[in-house]
């Protein structure tokens, strides 16, 4: 039987209609707000209830409606906006086809309460189906209007039904003022759930937008963005917003974009600066944009169903080229000197500690390809941050100089032939240094020339009878070196080596410093990224490490006056750090305690430390760790004294670790090296800032000696803090 083709009742029709213009809540209040911009408003509250499904409430403060129009004001096709057909074309406010109050009528009960300026009192009225249900009724009520939806959808039951959940509507609520309040500063905005107090989102009206993106999105990104803004005239388009630095990444890109003020959406446009970004970002991940165009309006459709937010515009390809140039051309310039905070734990390095670690070179050749705008100078000769600074400080370097990166990890992980590697010792540092050295006197100067052959001073120790046959000669040109049969060494060293973290050391071998942010803190760079190293925590495990591998192989740092341990004793006891109490008994009997003490260690102090006492209890020499590195003296009388207090002298084992321990602490890099140095020239007896002394001793040692342990990634001691192609550019510009 076939069915009768039968007019379909007009309020179907219209509820059909409905039911495409709003598809959720979310497009309702996208709507409302429109229009309460439309009407002037500088204060726009919304208000939702179960996502907006149960009832959704904005309230304006623009112009009101008249008393008079509230009669037709939720019919199709009326409007206040548009009279002749010709005004599509110069449209300047957002709603024009009367479509949406109508709309939101037929599927949801609306109640209006509005007034306009000049009305004695506000008028309240209630419709269904795009009509009133009976006449306004006076009512109390500030100037603006108040639109109510309840029950969205009550009568579009498959509508309804093909909603997510109530708390997945609302977010997009939130999502819809959110981006609203971003484009219109200077004007108010708030969403909040019925019954909450406080607001999901809420902007102040004397905000700016970077303000309006903090409080939606965070600190984190509004830290990180470049202001950006462009025109083109023959292309009838403006273009400003604020768009992410390469410092700042998301997972999701995050595009708000308006075009003439209208949320809008365009994949085309969004596509094209994630390929710009591509560049700057870690692999997949992406930026945050929000921008606004304004486009010649007879160039864009404006026709366009008020659920498409996808736009198309005229000339479309030319002017998001333009745009992705501009973009690119600010991202290059953009200065990412402000980046000490946005700290992500080295997401490159992973501490697999089976892989050895590469040369150089075969790790250059497994990378990806860089493109051009990508390069930066990796090598660690080029130019760095304290040539810019301290142009006094060194020669300008050689631009010819500045090229592919130098192979400095061959030297450690490849050996050159002839280089004996004696495998009693598991392979240690000490072959390595060995080698290095060798390598050094053969004339092969890597980056570290002038400091490498003077890194270390040969061990002045006799041998001593019974290591006599372990005599290592590997390096040949060096003075004898004895080795070390002690168990608890060799187990102290096997602990070292089992907790080196591969990737970080890599980064430190192949490192190009950058430049020191304190004593504390030094930026280095490896690849792409750029690193902040704790300079005190890593100096201090260096100096454990030497005092380790170098066990009984020190060279001594001879005072140039005894210091009498009892007035170090003395002087450690009278600092607060001490914590010295009267408990404790008098000082006098402690520091006298102190001395005796180590004078009984002396001997062993100095076979295997080359801490030097003499008989009278004068401290006269200190390990030499690294050439040319002298500790900060002001740590010694501390150091003195937790020799006796802090290390456990019954075990050979703790008492090897708890002295390098306190040894190495006394050694690290710390902040006295400021306050020692200031004012005027930082500078120690031999004419070496802190600063030399932490880039090229310190830092070199990273590249050769060092096996950072794996906690190093984890507890802050290095954090990456940018990953910029173009970081040399923006030092430059400093
Ligand atoms: P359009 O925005 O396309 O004109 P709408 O259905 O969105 O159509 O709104 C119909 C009319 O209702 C508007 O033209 C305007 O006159 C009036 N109106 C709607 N909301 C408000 C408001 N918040 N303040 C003042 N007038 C409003
Ligand atoms: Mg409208």
């Amino acid at each position: 039987m076939a069915g009768v083709i039968r007019r379909l009742d007009e309020t179907v029709v219209n509820r059909i209609a409905a039911g495409e213009v709003i598809q959720r809540p979310a497009n309702a209040v996208k709507e409302m707000i429109e229009n309460c911009l439309d009407a002037k408003s500088t204060n726009i509250q919304v208000t939702a209830k179960d996502g907006g499904l149960k009832s959704l409430q904005i309230q304006d403060n623009g112009t009101g409606i008249r008393k008079e129009d509230m009669e037709i004001v939720c019919e199709r096709f009326t409007t206040s906006k548009l009279q002749t057909f010709e005004d599509l074309s110069a449209i300047a406010t957002y709603g024009f086809r009367g479509e949406a109050l109508a709309s939101v009528s037929h599927v949801a009960h609306v109640t209006i309460t509005t007034k306009t300026a000049d009305a004695k009192c506000a008028y309240r009225a209630s419709y269904s189906d795009g009509k009133p249900k009976g006449p306004p009724k006076p009512c109390a009520g500030n100037q603006g209007t108040q639109i109510l939806v309840e029950d969205l959808f009550y009568n579009v039951s498959t509508r309804r039904k093909a909603l997510k959940s109530p708390s997945d509507e609302y977010s997009r609520i939130v999502e819809v003022v959110s981006r609203y309040a971003i484009h219109n500063s200077g004007k108010s905005f708030s969403v909040k759930k019925q019954g909450e107090t406080v607001a999901d989102v809420r902007t102040l009206p004397n905000a700016s937008v970077v303000d309006n993106i903090r409080s939606v999105f965070g600190n984190a990104v509004s830290r990180e963005l470049i202001e950006v803004g462009c025109e083109d005239q023959k292309l009838a388009f403006k273009m400003k917003g604020y768009i992410s630095n390469a410092n700042y990444s998301v997972k999701k890109c995050i595009l708000i974009l308006f075009i003439n003020h209208r949320l809008v959406e365009s994949t085309a446009l969004k596509k094209a600066v994630e390929t710009v970004y591509a560049a700057y970002l870690p692999k997949n991940t992406h930026p945050f944009l929000y921008l606004s165009l304004e486009i010649a309006p007879q160039n864009v459709d404006v026709n366009v169903h008020p659920t498409k937010h996808e736009v198309h515009f005229l000339h479309e390809d030319s002017v998001i080229e333009s745009v992705q140039k501009h973009i690119e051309s600010k991202l290059l310039g953009s200065n990412s000197s402000r980046t000490y905070f946005t700290q992500t734990l080295l997401p490159g390095l992973s501490a697999s500690g089976g892989t050895e670690v590469k040369a150089s070179s075969a790790t250059a050749e497994s990378t990806e390809r860089v493109y051009a705008h990508q390069m930066v100078r990796t090598d660690c000769r080029a130019q760095k941050l304290d040539a810019f600074l301290q142009p006094r400080e060194k020669p300008p370097p050689d631009p010819e100089q500045a090229g592919p990166s130098s192979d400095m990890t061959a030297a450690k992980t490849a050996p050159p032939d002839g280089t004996e590697m004696d495998d009693e010792d598991d392979a240690d540092m000490l072959e390595v240094l060995a080698a290095q050295e060798a390598q050094v006197l053969k004339g092969e100067k890597g980056c570290s020339d002038s400091n490498q052959d003077a890194l270390r001073k040969r061990p002045r120790k006799e041998q001593k009878q019974e290591e006599k046959e372990d005599e290592d000669l590997t390096a040949a040109a060096t003075p004898k070196r004895r080795a070390i049969k002690l168990t608890s060494i060799k187990e102290l060293r096997a602990e070292i080596s089992e907790n080196t973290h591969k990737g970080l050391q890599e980064m430190l071998q192949n490192h190009s410093f950058v430049g020191c942010v304190n004593p504390q803190w030094t930026l280095i760079q490896h690849h792409t990224k750029l690193y902040l190293l704790n300079t005190t925590k890593l100096s201090q495990e260096l100096f454990y490490q030497i005092l380790i591998y170098d066990f009984g192989n020190f060279g001594v740092l001879r005072l140039s006056t005894p210091a009498p341990l009892y007035d170090l004793a003395m002087l450690a006891l009278d600092s607060e750090e001490s914590g010295w109490t009267e408990e404790d008994g008098p000082k006098e009997g402690l520091a006298q305690y102190i001395v005796d003490f180590l004078k009984r260690k002396a001997g062993m102090l100095e076979d295997y430390f080359s801490l030097e006492i003499d008989q009278e209890g004068n401290l006269t020499g200190l390990p030499l760790l690294l050439d040319k590195y002298t500790p900060v003296m002001e740590g010694l009388p501390m150091f003195i004294l937790r020799l006796a207090t802090e290390v456990n002298w019954d075990n050979e084992k703790d008492c090897f670790r708890d002295f390098s321990k306190e040894c190495s602490t006394f050694y690290s890099i710390r902040k006295q090296f400021i306050l020692e140095a200031e004012p005027g020239e930082e500078q120690d007896a031999e004419g070496n800032s802190w600063r030399w002394k932490v880039e090229h001793i310190i830092f070199k040692a990273f590249r050769t000696l060092f096996s950072p342990p794996k906690n190093f990634s984890e507890d802050g001691s290095v954090l990456q803090i940018a990953n910029l192609p173009d970081l040399y550019k923006v030092f430059e510009r400093c």
